[in-house]
C-alpha cells in the first residue's frame, strides 16, 4: 500500500534560519502539498549546548511570513504538536530504542573520558592509520562494554560513571541508499565511526532522535541540505538495526546555496559584503546583535519565496514568476539539480521588482501611506503608478519620487553642468506662459511643448531636460508631463520660475 506522503522540516534552534534553511522548508512544503501530504515542523533541540533563546520563535515567524504553514508540529496544538525533541525525551521516547540497540548488539556503552579520547586520537595519528576515529579498528582498545566484563559495566553504571552509547558500525560493508536527487550513494562502513547515540543524562544525540522521530512520525521522504549527506549511511544502518527497513523514508539531499562567485557556501559575511540579507526576517540575538532580513529590507514574501524556489529547482520552461500555489502545482524533486546554486543578488532584486509592478497602484499606496507625509490616497496611488516601473522596493517610491511631494531644493549637479546651457533659462521662461495657457493634462502639455520647440527649432531633448531639471531637480525619471499633471498647474509654474533662479545660483557658487 502506498503510504501518505509525510515530510518534515527539522531545524535545530541554534540561531536565525539561513535562507538555505528556508529553502529546505519550502521544498518540503511544496513536495507535501503537491502530493496531498503533510508537512511537519519539528524542532531538534537535543544539543542543549548549542541552544539559542529566541531561535525557535524566529523559525516560526519566518515560516509564517513565507506562507509555509505546518500541518503538524511546532505552532500546531493538540495531538499534532508541538514536536520538540527535548520534551519528547522527557516522555522517555528515545530510551526504549537505545535499549533495543544495546540488546541486539548494535550499540554499546562507552566510558572513555575526554582525555582518554584525546590520547586515542594522538596514538592513532602517530601510528599513521587511515583515521583517528572511534571505530571498528580502535574500539577494542577503549573502555567500553565490548572490552569490559558485564559486571564491570554494571558496576560503572551503578556508580553513576558518565557514559555514552555508541552505535557499533559493522566492518567493511557497503552501505547503499538511493537519493532522489543524486542517485545511488554507496559508502564503505570502514569510513564511518561509532557515533554517539545517547548520553548518560538521558539525552539522545541528533542521529538517534532524528531517525526515531522520522520513524514514529511516519516520515516518507527526508528532504534536507547536502551537509547531511554524510549522515545518510548511518541513518540507513539505524533503520536496519531497529528493524524498520520497510518503513525507511526516501532521501533527497538538496544542493548548497553558493556565494555569488560560486566559491563556497553563501554566508552571512557575503551578505554583509554585498549588501543583501541572508536571513528571511531580521534577527536579534539574545546578546543584542542584529542581522538584516528580507522582510525588513522591503522584499515581498512572494518574491522571496519565488527567488528561493529557483535556487536549485527550475520548471523546465521559460516561466520565472510563480505564486506559492503555482509552485505547488509545478514542483518536483526530479527537477532539483545536483550542483550548487549560485545566489544572485541582482536576480533577487529583479524578482521583487516583478512583484511590485503587478501590484495595483491602490495596494502600493496602502503600503507607503504610513511612511508618507501626504495621505491623499488618490494622489499616493497616482504616484505609485508613476514610479513603480522605476523602483525595486516600495519605500523607494517615496525616496526616488521625492519631487512628487515637494519642490526640489537641489538640482543634480552633473546634469546642470552638462545640460543646462546658456539658453536654458530662456527656454524655461518661454514655456511658463505656454503651459499656463494649456489644460494641465499629460497629452495637452506634451502637444503644447512640441508646438513650442518646433516653432523655435529646438531639439526635444535639450528643451525637455531644462524643464525636467526645474521641475524635479533631476536628470531622469518618469514622463515629465505626467509628473506635471500630478503636481498641478500652480505648483508646476512655481517650480519653473523658481528653477531659473535657483539653478543660476547653484552655478554661481
Ligand atoms: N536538525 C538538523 C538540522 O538542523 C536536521 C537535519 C535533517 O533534516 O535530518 O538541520
Amino acid at each position: 500500500m502506498k503510504r501518505k506522503v509525510r515530510v518534515r522540516f527539522a531545524p535545530s534552534p541554534t540561531g536565525p534560519l539561513h535562507i538555505g534553511g528556508v529553502r529546505t522548508a519550502l521544498y518540503n512544503y511544496l513536495f507535501a502539498k503537491k502530493n496531498g501530504g503533510d508537512f511537519l515542523l519539528r524542532v531538534e533541540d537535543t544539543d542543549q549546548t548549542r541552544y539559542v533563546k529566541g531561535a525557535e520563535d524566529y523559525i516560526v515567524e519566518a515560516l509564517q511570513w513565507c506562507g509555509i504553514t505546518p500541518d503538524e508540529g511546532i505552532g500546531v496544538g493538540g495531538d499534532l504538536g508541538p514536536y520538540r525533541q527535548s520534551e519528547r525525551k522527557e516522555q522517555g521516547i528515545y530510551k526504549k530504542y537505545v535499549d533495543q540497540l544495546l540488546e541486539s548488539g548494535n550499540a554499546y556503552y562507552a566510558f572513555d573520558t575526554p582525555e582518554e579520547l584525546d590520547v586515542m586520537r594522538e596514538r592513532l595519528k602517530v601510528e599513521g592509520g587511515h583515521s583517528q576515529q572511534y571505530d571498528a579498528n580502535s574500539r577494542n582498545s577503549m573502555k567500553n562494554s565490548l572490552t569490559l566484563s558485564a559486571e564491570e559495566v554494571q558496576e560503572k553504571i551503578n556508580a553513576g560513571d558518565p557514559f555514552v552509547v555508541r552505535v557499533k558500525i559493522p566492518c567493511d560493508e557497503e552501505v547503499k541508499f538511493k537519493d532522489i536527487i543524486r542517485g545511488w550513494v554507496t559508502v564503505n562502513s570502514e569510513t564511518l565511526d561509532d557515533k554517539v547515540l545517547f548520553k548518560s543524562d538521558g539525552m539522545p544525540t541528533y542521529h538517534l532522535a532524528n531517525v526515531v522521530d522520522d520513524y514514529l512520525m511516519k516520515i516518507t521522504h527526508v528532504i534536507r541540505g547536502e551537509e547531511w549527506l554524510p549522515s545518510g549511511p548511518l541513518h540507513v544502518l539505524l533503520y536496519r538495526f531497529l528493524g524498520w527497513e520497510n518503513e525507511m523514508p526516501e532521501f533527497a539531499h538538496l544542493p548548497l546555496i553558493l556565494k555569488p562567485n560560486g566559491n563556497g557556501k553563501l554566508s552571512k559575511r557575503d551578505g554583509d559584503a554585498g549588501g543583501f540579507p541572508v536571513f528571511p526576517i531580521e534577527w536579534k540575538s539574545p546578546e543584542g546583535e542584529t542581522a538584516s532580513g528580507y522582510r525588513e529590507s522591503g522584499y515581498f514574501s512572494e518574491a522571496h519565496i519565488n527567488m528561493l524556489a529557483f535556487l536549485g529547482w527550475n520548471p523546465g520552461t521559460e516561466q520565472e514568476l510563480f505564486s506559492l500555489e503555482e509552485l505547488v502545482q509545478e514542483f518536483s524533486l526530479e527537477r532539483v539539480g545536483k550542483s550548487g546554486a549560485k545566489f544572485d543578488p541582482d536576480k533577487t532584486k529583479w524578482f521583487n521588482e516583478q512583484y511590485l509592478r503587478v501590484k495595483s497602484n491602490e495596494e502600493l499606496a496602502e503600503l507607503i501611506k504610513p511612511l508618507a507625509n501626504n495621505t491623499d490616497e488618490k494622489l499616493l496611488a497616482d504616484i505609485c503608478g508613476l514610479m513603480k516601473e522605476r523602483v525595486s522596493f516600495t519605500n523607494e517610491i517615496l525616496e526616488k519620487g521625492k519631487y512628487l511631494f515637494e519642490a526640489p531644493t537641489e538640482y543634480d549637479a552633473k546634469t546642470v553642468k552638462k545640460k543646462w546651457k546658456d539658453d536654458s533659462p530662456q527656454i524655461v521662461a518661454d514655456l511658463v506662459p505656454v503651459f499656463s495657457n494649456t489644460e494641465f493634462k499629460n497629452e495637452a502639455l506634451e502637444t503644447a511643448f512640441k508646438t513650442y520647440i518646433e516653432e523655435k527649432e529646438l531639439g526635444f531633448g535639450k528643451a525637455m531636460i531644462a524643464i525636467r531639471l526645474a521641475i524635479t531637480g533631476e536628470g531622469g525619471g518618469p514622463s515629465l508631463f505626467e509628473i506635471m499633471e500630478l503636481i498641478g498647474k500652480e505648483e508646476s509654474i512655481k517650480r519653473l520660475n523658481a528653477g531659473i533662479e535657483n539653478i543660476k545660483k547653484e552655478i554661481e557658487v
